[in-house]
């Protein structure tokens, strides 16, 4: 008889926690998976798939305008909220039905449910109170949006988890924080016709991101019409009789607008759960310590995901589950590899990513070469839109490798999914420069930058 009652118990079905659940159950494992909302987690129900849904939706009004240099006429446009968060949850549903049918399909076991740990190997099911013991445990419970219970009528802000759901398009929105979420939305309100304000402490948008970039995505975000303080942050919020919302700034300004998005950062769910009880660590802010392995200060106890506070993006955790499968159950320890991660911002225009900043190669490497180029893509020749593209290889001049590939503009995402198996090989400029390129497209000139813009030598910069 075997000791416990399953192999393996997921809580939390998100990205990390299914692809585990999943792989494990088809492994012949006796796996249960507990959900407590919607499987499919943040990404599938109010993250990455229904944001880049609502980026497509935003960008209709750029294309009508630019139809007309190519001969176009557009008739009256309008647009329909109600319409694109119906179709939005039609999607989303169909494919929260996906990620639960994975897991019953391969075997598995899914429980619609909160699951508590009640020590190392017992777990309570929440909806009906029972436990079941499991030999291993993988904590998969994500994280939300952190809220700012100091702000006065912080009550009558809004979260990213209810900003895909809202009964009506705002007329006014103030958007606070200055990360990749914050940016994101502020392109799609604006894209839809808000009136919007981005409001963010820091010195310049989207920190860790290469400056130029940065400073370039924000000039042409302001270009569009989109507001955007700096060293600023709300005091007060407050609802009038209208039922429009007054916000004061530190610097005095104020604002009067239908909604406020708090998108201040992101708080691992370790709450309540039983952790304690079960042996687990947890950080300052309330993540799940783990080793390289995703082992937690439990050796049964294993954590993946944004709970743990690593790098925070779907395929990170789906990764993560990844090596935690190779290492507990295939007798395979593998770390997971969290060097050189290719990103994108789906800001208007669009950033895609990988590898070291300007500012932060500068501090690894002695030598650097900078190649960049600025340019308006061929699409916005007859369209006449301004947007211009940057390109930017970030190059360890002594090794001659490519340390840091940075694109803003059209299917810059794309691009860096591309880059980042260059990157991740380690590829030389010379490896770059010997690439044909592929002609008439933008990401033809990663290949052709020939001469360095500049240099940075020990951190300064000298004319190349
Ligand atoms: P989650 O996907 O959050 O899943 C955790 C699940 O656990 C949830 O479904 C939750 O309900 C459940 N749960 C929690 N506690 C319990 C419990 N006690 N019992 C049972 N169930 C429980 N990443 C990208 O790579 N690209 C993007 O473009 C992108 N865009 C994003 C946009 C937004 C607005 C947000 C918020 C996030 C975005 N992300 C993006 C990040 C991405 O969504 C997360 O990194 C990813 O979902 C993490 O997966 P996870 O498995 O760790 O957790």
């Amino acid at each position: 008889m075997p000791q416990y009652d399953y192999d393996l118990f997921v809580i939390g079905g998100g990205s990390g926690g299914v692809r585990a659940a999943r792989v494990a159950a088809a492994m012949g494992k006796r796996v249960v998976l507990a959900e407590e909302f919607r499987f499919g987690g943040t990404c599938v129900i109010r993250g990455c798939v229904p944001k880049k849904l609502y980026v497509y939706a935003s960008q209709f009004p750029e294309h009508f305008e630019d139809a007309a240099g190519y001969g176009w006429t557009v008739g009256e446009s309008s647009f329909d909220w109600k319409t694109l968060v119906a179709n939005k949850e039609r999607e989303i549903s169909r494919l929260e039905a996906i990620y639960k049918r994975n897991v019953d399909n391969s075997g598995g076991e899914t429980i619609h449910s909160r699951a508590t740990l009640v020590d190392r190997h017992t777990i309570r099911i929440e909806a009906d109170g029972r436990t079941v013991t499991a030999d291993q445990i993988l904590i998969a419970t994500g994280g939300r949006p952190s809220t700012h219970p100091a702000l006065p009528g912080h009550e009558h802000c809004i979260y990213s988890n209810e900003v895909f759901d809202l009964p009506e398009l705002p007329t006014a929105i103030m958007i606070e924080g200055g990360g990749y979420i914050a940016v994101e939305f502020a392109n799609i309100f604006h894209g839809l016709g808000v009136e919007t304000t981005l409001v963010y402490r820091g010195k310049e948008i989207l920190s860790r991101f290469d400056m130029d970039l940065r400073r370039t995505l924000h000039e042409t975000m302001e270009q569009k019409g989109i507001k955007i303080l700096l060293h600023s942050v709300s005091q007060e919020v407050s609802k009038r009789d209208d039922g429009r919302l007054e916000v004061k700034l530190n610097t005095g300004r104020s604002l009067t607008v239908d909604q406020v998005l708090l998108a201040i950062g992101r708080t691992p769910n370790t709450e309540n759960l039983g952790l304690e009880a079960a042996g687990v660590e947890l950080d300052k802010a309330g993540a799940v310590v783990v080793d390289a392995y995703s082992r937690t200060s439990a050796d049964n106890i294993w954590a993946v995901g944004d709970v743990t506070n690593r790098v925070q993006l779907t395929p990170v955790a789906i990764h993560e589950a990844m090596c935690f499968i190779e290492t507990a159950f295939k007798g395979n320890p593998t770390t997971p590899d969290h060097d050189t991660i290719p990103t994108a911002v789906f800001s208007q225009p669009e950033i895609g990513t990988v590898g070291l900043s300007e500012d932060e190669a500068a501090k690894r490497h002695k030598n650097l070469e900078i190649y960049r180029a600025s340019f308006r893509p061929m699409r916005h020749t007859l369209s006449g839109r301004q947007e211009k593209m940057l390109m930017k290889l970030v190059v360890d001049a002594d090794t001659r490798i490519v340390v840091g590939a940075h694109i803003l503009g059209p299917d810059a995402g794309e691009m860096a999914q591309l880059l980042g198996i260059a990157l991740k090989a380690r590829l030389t400029k010379e490896d770059f420069d010997r690439t044909m390129a592929v002609h008439p497209t933008a990401a033809e000139e990663l290949v052709t930058m020939y001469k360095p813009s500049y240099l940075v030598k020990d951190g300064i910069r000298l004319d190349a």
